[in-house]
């Protein structure tokens, strides 16, 4: 066996071990911009238990946070401090689109909405809904984590 299938084989088993510790402990940042936010907030609740997911510890830096979820209308006059806190976020960080107007602007077709986050920022799950259930939002983080399980430590900047 050569060198380069054992780091190959190696390579592989860290992935598994390294995906397995960042899909099960997601860190979302606490932000909301407008009523997505509140379905957001409701997914901490006991009846939706975010928890199952590891994902229940919203943090209140940017800087101790790996997930952004963009929940709600987004107007230009924001995009300036989203973009902020998006890039004081350490690397790897992911990025939920959650609601119509975080996809694509939604209903407000108009100079003064940002049509999409993805035109600024990279997306990794997008959560359409007018306002996507709490459940929506659940089915984004279990997307998420099979995102995760497929990357590779040797893909990641
Ligand atoms: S998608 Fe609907 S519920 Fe969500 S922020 Fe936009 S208007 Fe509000």
């Amino acid at each position: 066996m050569g060198i380069e299938s054992n780091l190959g084989i190696v390579t592989t088993c860290l992935d598994k071990i390294v995906n397995w510790a960042r899909k099960n402990s997601l860190w979302p940042m606490t932000f909301g911009l407008a009523c997505c936010a509140l379905e957001m907030m409701v997914t901490v609740s006991a009846r939706h238990d975010i928890a199952r997911f590891g994902a229940e510890v919203y943090r209140g830096s940017p800087r101790q946070a790996d997930l952004l979820i963009v929940p709600g209308t987004l107007t230009k006059k924001m995009l300036p401090m989203v973009l902020r806190l998006y890039e004081q976020m350490p690397e790897p960080k992911w990025v939920i689109a959650y609601g119509n107007c975080a996809c694509t602007g939604g209903v407000f077709r108009t100079y003064s909405v940002v049509q999409g986050i993805d035109l600024y920022i990279p997306v990794d799950v997008y959560m359409a809904g007018c306002p996507p259930k709490p459940e929506s939002l659940l089915t984004a983080i279990i997307k998420l984590r099979e995102k995760i399980d497929k990357e590779s430590l040797k893909d990641r900047r």
